[in-house]
């Protein structure tokens, strides 16, 4: 069984080991680098080792922050500056809110943040290859966008969701949404996010509101997790995300649905 490759990036011996085993237990074909050197080789980041070393092209690629050589800020900007849409998961000792964003800004999709357990660790990888899945263009692209009517796909049950706005579904029964008529992806925090929204519609949240209705009040960081969050919900839900019609802003209040 392989349900994909996935590259991990960490020069903590023990770290690398458990979660080589463990995501091997799950099924994934795992690829263990030490250093960041050694990452560019492999994923031919580094032109002038392009003969000697094999070609790997991981379906997710697990980074460590701190690296010897070169750290997992510059790798991650690198692969995203040649144009790699792999999907990454980011892992770090430091918690803090700003390492955090920086990482999410320079591209990773997701963030977990040492010491994590393996079921999260697994969790993450498993919705965040599902996402990349989810993102393969479609053979057909007409988007007959804004129809209203919520056609359910067949995977799904057949009776209406219980929760929706326009072409946005939703069955908290079972965490599964749909955007025009195709299953989506999202993260739990995602979710959480949008099923608020979804319960209320049009009341205006603030950033402080949805970090303590989303993330709990335990939560050390600022608001613009929110943000960043936001932005993933729109690249899902919205047409143009850039301009996006559902999650908008309410200039200096927060945001609102609708
Ligand atoms: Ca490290």
């Amino acid at each position: 069984m392989n349900l994909g490759k996935i590259l991990l990036i960490e020069d903590e011996e023990l770290i690398r080991e458990t979660v080589a085993l463990a995501l091997t237990e799950e099924g994934y074909d795992v690829t263990t680098v030490a250093d960041g050197k050694t990452a560019l080789e492999i994923l031919r980041l580094n032109p002038p080792n392009q003969d000697s070393t094999p070609e790997l092209q991981p379906d997710l690629v697990i980074l460590d922050l701190m690296l010897p050589n070169i750290n997992g800020l510059d790798l991650c900007r690198l692969l995203r500056r040649q144009g790699s849409t792999v999907p990454i998961l980011m892992l770090s000792a430091k918690g803090t809110e700003t390492d955090r964003v920086v990482g999410l800004e320079v591209g990773a999709d997701d963030y977990l943040t040492k010491p994590f357990g393996m079921r999260e660790l697994v969790a993450r990888c498993r919705a965040l290859l599902r996402r990349q899945h989810q993102f393969q263009p479609p053979s057909s692209t007409n988007n007959t966008h804004n129809s209203g009517s919520i056609v359910v796909p067949e995977n799904l049950p057949k009776a209406s969701p219980s929760l929706s706005y326009q072409d946005i579904g939703m069955y908290p029964e079972e965490c599964r949404v749909i955007v025009r008529n195709v299953e989506i992806n999202l993260s739990p925090k995602e979710y959480k996010i949008l099923e608020l929204f979804l319960r209320h519609p049009k009341r205006v949240w603030s950033r402080d509101q949805l970090l303590e209705r989303v993330w709990g009040h335990d939560f050390i960081g600022d608001s613009k997790t929110v943000d960043v969050h936001i932005r993933w919900l729109r690249e899902k839900l919205e047409l143009d995300p850039s301009r996006p019609i559902h999650l908008v802003t309410v200039r200096g209040f927060g945001y609102r649905l609708g």
